[in-house]
């Protein structure tokens, strides 16, 4: 469907570039991407998926908004302390944005909820804090053959990894990290300390790869690195990558492995 003279107007500056173009706006509005986690990584990251005009967005997070959150988490405000971080993230959406279509879910993930999530998505963006929760989410990608980004932070390290665990020689997330942190939560936030810039930076790099993924079937700018992690090191200020290997015994996506029934 073209753009209409509003949305032409909007996204003057994207269509400009050769990379993305009316062509590549109007492939990003007709995309869904599910953002799972609207903390620090997420709140920037939303911001600028709205902003790009990714026309379908789910949004999940248990979470309330807490006072301590607002140092990192850009898109709440004093008004939200004590609201639902996801309810709060939509009414940001809807008055950012009103023509893109957010659906939110409130709910603590497990294994049937991710694959209700992640059904028919275009892509999966996944900044939140526990292991449980991100081996969950990436199942449900292999499962349902959705790609994958995953961002962390931990103090001044960060890492955003490219995920298509379905493809026959790529890595999914378990690959990555194993099944030793199936049970655990590991939110460290609130001991360690986390610089609100830090991880903003590594919300904002994971919106340009979401991006940078979403267009590639229609060209857009580079291929989208799948079992590839960037580390971005804020202390030297450096980034670098590694490759992650497929697991042939990985109980997600390895070949030589009897699944479950779901996954
Ligand atoms: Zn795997």
């Amino acid at each position: 469907m073209p753009l209409s003279p509003d949305r032409l107007d909007r996204f003057a500056r994207h269509i400009v570039l050769p990379e993305i173009g009316g062509a590549g706006q109007v492939a990003l509005a007709g995309k869904h991407l599910v953002l799972v986690g609207l903390g620090g990584i997420g709140s920037p990251a939303l911001q600028y998926l709205a902003a790009a005009g990714i026309g379908k967005l789910t949004l999940v997070d248990n979470d309330r908004v807490d006072a301590t959150n607002l140092q990192r988490q850009t898109l709440y405000s004093e008004r939200d302390i004590g609201h639902g971080k996801a309810v709060a993230a939509k009414r940001w959406v809807t008055g950012f944005d009103p023509a893109l279509d957010v659906t939110i879910s409130d709910r603590r993930i497990d294994s049937d909820r991710a694959a209700t999530l992640v059904e028919g998505a275009d892509l999966v963006l996944d900044g939140t804090d526990n292991f449980a929760t991100r081996l969950a989410m990436s199942d449900a990608c292999v499962a349902e053959r959705v790609p994958l980004l995953s961002a962390a932070v931990g103090r001044f390290q960060g890492q955003v990894g490219a995920f298509a665990g379905h493809l026959p020689h790529e890595a999914c997330y378990r690959c990555f990290v194993g099944d030793a942190f199936d049970a655990d939560d590991c939110d460290t936030c609130a001991e360690e300390g986390m610089l609100g810039a830090m991880v903003g930076w590594v919300g904002t790099f994971a919106s340009l790869h979401a991006v940078r993924i979403l267009l590639n079937p229609t060209g857009g700018f580079g291929e989208p690195q799948w079992s590839t992690v960037h580390l971005l090191d804020g202390m030297a200020p450096a980034m670098r990558q590694f490759a992650i290997a497929k697991d042939p015994n990985c109980k997600a996506c390895g070949s030589g492995v009897p699944k479950p029934d779901k996954y």
